[in-house]
């Protein structure tokens, strides 16, 4: 198959395509295109030229072009779902689930294309403002460059592309190059919708020159970026004064306190850790427990963490299959190792058979250790106790980071104390961190970056206030 670019409603020759390999076992999928610095700008062209014809069309068509696509990803929820499996080695239970909820953030962008308003403003509650009527209005930015990983590409793309489009916006997205091909598909979906030409394009090729062009183009409004802090942190430093939403990294923690039903719970705990082989961002990596349930708590988790499947992300049973890449298993293997080194103890996995590396638990590492204090982004993760909860609220904040954190705990006292003095964007109680359904708001303090997503607080970032006033006499 050759993917090519997709510029101004069609496909679009480049010079040079590169080979997509499926990362569990090396064969491969497609002839991807790479895309020149002038294939950007064309595309950009594009954007800016659709940019008067979706600032003028209706909600409500805006509306039925984002139900329509919502609808055509249903019917082909099995198709979406392979294609997913295939180029980001997502376990395919894993793939339908993240299809399901890029059904429904569609679904939400379709119902705030419909309601994105202003309010009125008494201007006479100031002396000086009498005799005035005003109200304001959220107008589209224009040009939203979107840069997505490679982690959910089906859903993390729709959490751009769908409030963008909602709000009357156009867009070149540049989607990860390992998952370039669920961005596409989506791409087709839209022109098949009605999506005037132009309104979304998608080109692929190295993050670092794609998005250089996109970050450096003043016709570019806004930069939307899913993906590791460094790159945040870069895109930031050149974006100029173009809007900025970073959604970056983080090493999500997990405090579970003595009283906890740890039976009921452990299988959700489990998931959190090793879905999509730990490469979510808010997947649980640091867990605290208090030490009179340790014991039991480490036991249970390891009992259910062998259970795990591991296998071909085709295979209806698997739960953890390949990492994205060679570089990643050899990192996390280096980080696991350095660990066990300075004296933490390994309780089970650390193994790796091509890109496959077995669900890793480690008990004790220090919180310097990078396991601990950087993003390790693979299927490892370290428990730790405390006997304090206000302990156990420190060791979650010393982090660089900050994006979820989840507490299980019967007493309201802590549950209250953690939902405040935990430094995140959002706190999960009685739940994992890796919680999100995909209308809420969503995003990071510290290092896990700035702005939210979740449709509506989405759009809000991407749309102007505008005021008018009338003077009425
Ligand atoms: P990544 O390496 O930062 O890549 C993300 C995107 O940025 C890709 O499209 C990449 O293109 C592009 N890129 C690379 N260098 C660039 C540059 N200099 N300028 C502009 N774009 C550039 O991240 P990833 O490995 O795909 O994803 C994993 C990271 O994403 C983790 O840190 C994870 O926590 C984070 N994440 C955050 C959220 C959230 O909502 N907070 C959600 C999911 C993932 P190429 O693929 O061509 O390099």
């Amino acid at each position: 198959m050759k993917q090519m670019l997709w510029i101004n409603g069609e496909n679009v020759e480049t010079e040079k395509y590169r080979p997509l390999y499926n990362p569990f076992n090396g064969e491969k999928i497609a002839e991807v295109a790479e895309a020149s610095n002038q294939d950007v700008a064309r595309a950009i062209d594009a954007a800016e030229r659709a940019a008067s014809a979706m600032a003028g069309m209706e909600a409500h068509k805006r509306a039925d072009i984002l139900q329509k696509v919502a609808d055509y990803i249903q019917e082909d929820r099995e198709e979406c779902a392979r294609i997913i499996a295939e180029e980001s080695s997502k376990p395919l239970k894993a793939a339908r689930a993240e299809v399901d909820r890029t059904i429904m953030t569609y679904s939400f962008a379709s119902q705030e294309a419909r309601r994105i308003h202003g309010e009125t403003i008494p201007l006479d509650a100031a002396p000086g403002g009498e005799g005035r009527v005003a109200y304001t209005v959220k107008e589209p930015l224009g040009v939203i460059a979107a840069i997505t990983p490679f982690n959910f590409p089906m859903n993390l793309v729709a959490h751009k592309v769908g409030p963008a489009l909602a709000a009357g916006n156009t867009v070149v997205l540049k989607p990860a190059s390992q998952t370039p091909l669920s961005a596409y598909k989506i791409a087709s979906y839209f022109h098949r919708a009605g999506l005037p030409a132009g309104a979304l394009n998608v080109v692929t090729g190295s993050g670092k020159s794609v998005g250089d062009v996109l970050v450096s183009d003043d016709r570019v409004k806004k930069v939307t970026f899913t993906g590791s802090p460094a790159v945040g942190k870069y895109i930031r430093e050149n974006a100029g004064l173009k809007r900025v939403t970073l959604e970056l990294g983080s090493n999500s923690a997990l405090i579970v306190d003595a009283g906890t039903n740890l039976k009921r719970v452990m299988p959700r705990i489990v998931s959190g850790a090793f879905s999509n082989q730990g490469q979510v961002c808010i997947s649980i990596q640091r867990i605290y427990v208090q030490d009179t349930i340790s014991e039991e708590f480490i036991t249970l988790f390891i009992e259910e963490a062998r259970n795990l499947k591991v296998g071909n992300p085709l295979d209806e049973e698997t739960d953890i299959a390949a990492m994205i890449s060679e570089n990643d298993v050899t990192r996390a293997k280096s980080w696991i190792q350095t660990a066990v080194e300075n004296g933490a103890e390994l309780a089970l996995g650390g193994d790796s058979e091509q890109q496959v590396l077995t669900p890793t638990v480690l008990l004790n590492a220090k919180p310097t250790d990078k396991i601990s204090c950087e993003e390790v982004f693979a299927p490892v993760v370290h428990i730790n106790t405390f006997s304090e909860f206000d302990e156990a609220i420190a060791r979650v904040n010393e982090s660089q980071f900050g994006l979820q954190a989840g507490v299980y705990t019967n007493d309201l006292q802590k549950a209250f104390k953690a939902s405040k003095a935990l430094h995140v964007g959002g706190v999960m109680i009685n739940d994992i961190p890796t919680f999100r359904v995909d209308h809420m708001p969503y995003g990071g303090v510290k290092m896990s970056g700035t702005g939210r997503e979740g449709i509506k607080y989405a759009i809000e970032e991407m749309t102007e206030l505008k005021l008018v006033s009338f003077k009425l006499d």
